[in-house]
């Protein structure tokens, strides 16, 4: 229930999206008094935390209206309308910037909605602005951002994970009640086990990605962050669906994702991959990790350890096939088509010379050494003992997959090695900086859903992760399982 605060006012922006739909729909609160709480929040709290590079008030409180005339006039409510949300900035909303974190777009004004925005509108949320992120979602600390500097709310010396670390970082400070992230390699995961909050990695093909801004498009996949379990299945189940304008979604019908929470767990069998509990792993993150598994235990799951022999070869994979990727994605922004363009000065700059300025100026250094990357294992010599290799490795990780799950229903292991690091700490080692995602990737490259979830704090208190892996559109079983875990401990609290 609504908490007050020594002012007698309730606290609406420390709410879950759940506990407000139903003051929303009783008419206790409106969505237009929500939404000017939550600016009022960001506003206090911004400088500290940097978590928006655009805040949409002008178009957030005719949104909050409109939701309120539906809820008032009882027509078309869903589950979240009214419901302010937070929005990654590499998703485009019509005639709102989209910079993707990049000095490439820092000017770009998309003509056009993303598939997602297009849903989450017709579902009547609430849009509060787009949040900071890594540079084209390439990094795990959100540093790579060419803006702004994001903060862990835990800790503000400390990164907030990334790269949707402006996404996790909004949720966990209250100035958001949702928002929604991509993960290409652990991206939403990483920083919600990093703030504390609940992040979702769906099945490829599960959510649209039109209008998301490319990385890797046989990686990217959109997602929920949230408070809680609850609030992730709603939100899931709003995003989800086959859309025809994304070649690779899937036309399956989308379930009804809250009928899974509230049932027991007696009798499920989740798999412990002895390749996820090797050295280098933080004593903390063991030790709660270790601590959830006994718990699930108790709960009625059936745990026995398993192997997935592939695991060690995840990230080198993932790093010739996300940059190859990258390298053919990124190749559009020539100071053309899209966003910066380099001045053109000098007798001596002809097109050609345009392009380079425009990429040499417009791309951050981590972008760049992907394209390099990427360009070199495409190039021909080298295409076979790279790309081709790395292709045939990532079959094989998916096929460890496929033989576990013949057995299991879900996966249990930690979100990421370490709690989160501190801001500057692994910027300029970019090998420290890929091993953050070492138990996310494998799951990207197999396109298998996957969850992270508080489980505990690290000694200096910082939020740890446990992270769910389930069969293809099993994202029920995850919810189911992750709810149970919730509400049986008190990390639900944190
Ligand atoms: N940290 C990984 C990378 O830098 C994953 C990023 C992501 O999921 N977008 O590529």
């Amino acid at each position: 229930m609504p908490i007050i605060n020594r002012a007698g006012e309730m606290e609406l922006h420390t709410l879950t999206a759940h506990e407000l739909a139903k003051l929303l729909r009783s008419r206790e609160v409106s969505s237009e008094e929500l939404t000017r709480a939550l600016y009022e929040h960001i506003e206090k709290t911004d400088e500290e935390i940097g978590a928006y590079i655009t805040l949409t008030k002008y178009i957030a409180i005719e949104q909050a209206k409109e939701a309120d005339k539906r809820i008032k006039e009882k027509r078309g409510v869903a589950p979240l309308t009214g419901i302010p949300i937070a929005i990654k900035d590499n998703m485009c909303i019509k005639d709102v910037r989209t910079t993707c974190g990049s000095k490439m777009l820092s000017n770009f004004i998309p003509p056009y909605n993303a598939a997602v925005i297009n849903k989450l509108r017709e579902n009547g949320l609430v849009f509060l602005g787009k949040t900071n992120m890594d540079e084209f979602a390439m990094g795990s600390s959100t540093e790579t951002s060419y803006l702004k500097v994001t903060r862990n709310p835990w800790d503000t010396n400390t990164i907030p994970g990334g790269s949707s670390g402006g996404s996790a970082a909004a949720v966990a400070s209250d100035q958001a009640i949702l928002s929604i992230g991509s993960d290409t390699g652990g991206s939403i995961r990483q920083p919600a086990s990093h703030c504390g909050i609940v992040g979702m990695k769906p099945t490829y093909g599960r959510v649209s990605r039109y209008g998301l801004v490319a990385f890797a498009s046989s990686l990217d996949q959109i997602g929920p962050l949230t408070k809680d379990v609850q609030d992730c299945a709603v939100l899931l189940e709003v995003i989800s669906g086959y859309d025809p304008l994304d070649s690779t979604s899937v036309n399956m019908n989308v379930p009804d994702y809250m009928s899974f929470l509230n049932k027991d767990i007696k009798n499920i069998k989740i798999g412990v991959p002895k390749e996820y509990f090797v050295e280098g792993i933080d004593k903390d993150v063991k030790s709660s990790i270790k601590a959830a598994i006994k718990k699930l235990e108790e709960l009625g799951a059936i745990i026995e350890e398993v192997s997935l022999p592939h695991t060690e070869y995840a990230v080198a994979t993932y790093y010739i096939i996300a940059p190859a990727e990258a390298s053919s994605n990124l190749a559009r922004y020539d100071g053309v088509k899209y966003g910066y363009r380099a001045k053109v000065e000098g007798a001596d700059k002809d097109l050609l010379g345009m392009y380079e300025d425009t990429r040499k100026e417009g791309f951050g250094a981590e972008v760049k050494r992907r394209i390099m990357l990427g360009t070199h294992t495409l190039s021909s010599g080298y295409y076979d003992a790279y790309y081709l290799k790395a292709q045939k490795v990532r079959t094989l990780i998916k096929q460890d997959f496929d033989q576990v799950f013949k057995g299991f229903d879900l996966l249990v292991t930690p979100t990421s090695p370490t709690p989160a690091f501190k801001i500057g700490e692994k910027i300029d080692d970019p090998l420290q900086m890929y091993l953050s995602d070492i138990f996310t990737i494998p799951t990207n490259l197999a396109g298998l859903p996957t969850i992270s979830l508080p489980c505990g704090l690290s000694k200096n208190g910082l939020p740890i992760g446990l992270q769910l892996i389930g069969n293809y559109f099993d994202e029920g079983r995850i919810l189911q399982v992750a709810h149970a875990f919730e509400q049986n401990t008190k990390s639900s609290s944190l």
